[in-house]
């Protein structure tokens, strides 16, 4: 089991395989997208599985696959079937945007990916095309019938801002009415590459609820599982259910299992450090399995107290504001 220098248990790794995307969010990342990264800088697959098998057999159990875009990146399925290949994975789960998975389902269902976070800011086609900067909704909406076809438990995560999408905050909880999703409801975060346009957070946590409890004066108050990031919440006869993401208020550090690889292997103890070690620098110098393991072991007993520190140490050190495309959400 690997536990960090605060007493955290760390079971959860989420690896962006890519940061290339298919679609501009401005929240994430510039309209003209951003200078991507060469190929021979992204880890390969055989260096992901490799850091992955290690870190599975270190005390990993859950692997969440995200970007980037999962799906731009060539030949995703075979990463996939690797992964679910290794022993003592417990759980192997995908982030996706919706906009080239509908084809894949049947196979991550095959594979025994039990559940998908899909990206879904909004139920209206236009607002999508301004949010995202790209005409996929129906794309999207395709893919979402075909997860709930194959039975794979959906997470909708929707970024709530002023502004954009704050009209369908009631459409998108309705939506649990007839359909078995948690509807998850994020608070922006500064991270959309050029740090210009973040204005200071507007929809933080409490306000959101506040929205939603005025619709739905019954909603009732579900028991988190462990380490869960988000409030859970339910509206008697509903078939689904509601989250609140304190992403950017960061109310969920304490017990924080989480860490991260960006897609040139660097190692990220916390969505908003600077990377702490870099994995495919290591394995390209030749590094063993132990030596690996002992700057693993090292970096996990450095881990920041929560989100706050680790964006001050960030900021002072870089001065640069980064893209969730590259971080991997
Ligand atoms: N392309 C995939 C997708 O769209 O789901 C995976 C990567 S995306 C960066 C992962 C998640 O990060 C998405 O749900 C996205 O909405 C969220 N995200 C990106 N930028 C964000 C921001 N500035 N604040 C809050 N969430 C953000």
């Amino acid at each position: 089991m690997l536990i960090d220098n605060h007493g955290r248990k760390i079971n959860y790794l989420r690896l962006a395989v890519t940061d290339r995307c298919n679609l501009r969010c401005f929240y994430c990342m510039p309209e003209e997208g951003l200078s991507w990264l060469n190929r021979t800088e992204l880890m390969t697959y055989e260096e992901m599985l490799r850091s992955c098998a290690l870190l599975v057999k270190m005390g990993i159990e859950k692997i969440r696959i995200t970007g980037g875009e999962p799906f731009v990146r060539k030949d995703i399925m075979q990463l996939l079937t690797a992964l679910s290949k290794l022993d003592g994975l417990k759980e192997l789960s995908m982030t996706t945007n919706g906009v080239l998975t509908a084809p894949y389902v049947a196979e991550m269902k095959a594979l025994g990916v039990k559940s998908v976070n899909l990206s879904l800011d909004t139920l209206d086609a236009n607002r999508f095309f301004t949010i995202t900067r790209r005409d996929e909704f129906a794309n999207v909406m395709t893919t979402l019938d075909e997860l709930l076809k194959h039975d794979i438990d959906v997470k909708i995560n929707a970024v709530v801002m002023e502004g954009k999408n704050t009209e369908d905050i009631i459409p998108l909880v309705e939506l649990t009415k007839d359909l078995p999703v948690s509807v998850r409801f994020i608070e922006e975060m500064p991270f959309n590459g050029d740090g210009h346009t973040y204005s200071g957070l507007q929809w933080d946590y409490v306000h959101i609820l506040e929205k939603i409890r005025a619709q739905f004066p019954n909603i009732e108050k579900l028991t988190d599982p462990a380490y869960s990031t988000s409030y859970n919440y339910n509206i008697p006869g509903h078939q689904g259910s509601i989250g609140i993401i304190a992403a950017y208020s960061r109310t969920f550090c304490g017990t924080c299992n989480r860490i991260r690889i960006t897609p040139q292997g660097e190692l990220k103890n916390c969505l908003y450090d600077d990377g702490v070690l870099n994995i495919r620098d290591l394995i390209r110098n030749g590094a063993s399995d132990e030596e690996l393991e002992q700057n693993l072991l090292n970096a996990f007993s450095h881990r920041v107290k929560d989100g706050w520190e680790a964006e001050r140490n960030r900021f002072e050190k870089t001065g640069v504001h980064e893209s969730m495309a590259t971080i991997g959400g």
